[in-house]
């Protein structure tokens, strides 16, 4: 194995394990993507983009995060003055929306399905020497 790709194996499998002690802005995934590998961690983020809407009359309320979680700029909706908001997803963002979006970087947990095959696969070939044993 080459060195480079040592190091390129140890980016991919040591950093993210660390991940949890240095928590990751994934500052180089930036708003015009909609998805990509932070080449600071590793993580596969998708960036996602919710709004607030006023529950009352509807009208959209400027979104931000706050302790990661989704609400909206303004405590009262400057149209109807309700306390009461729900949280909506865009599918995707446009110029009108991104003024009233706030931008979610959600990190993809590898597919586990794959994971579970590839055990499986691997426990197989030691059925048959249990077999031997037991004769
Ligand atoms: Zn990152
Ligand atoms: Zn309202």
């Amino acid at each position: 194995m080459k060195f480079e790709n040592l190091l390129e194996l140890i980016a991919k499998v040591l950093l993210p394990l660390t991940y949890t002690q240095t928590k990751c802005a994934h500052d180089k995934i930036t708003p015009d993507m909609e998805q990509g590998y932070c080449p600071d961690c590793g993580k596969l983020i998708v960036n996602e983009w919710y709004i607030t809407r006023c529950n009352c009359c509807g009208v959209k309320m400027k979104a931000m995060l706050k302790n990661g979680q989704i609400v909206p700029q303004n405590h009262y909706c400057t149209n109807c003055g309700s306390h009461d908001f729900s949280i909506e997803k865009l599918e995707q963002i446009n110029f009108i929306d991104i003024n009233f979006a706030a931008l979610v970087k959600r990190e993809v947990e590898p597919e586990p399905i794959y994971s579970t095959t590839r055990c499986w696969q691997e426990k197989t070939p030691e059925q048959p020497k249990l077999l031997v044993q037991y004769l």
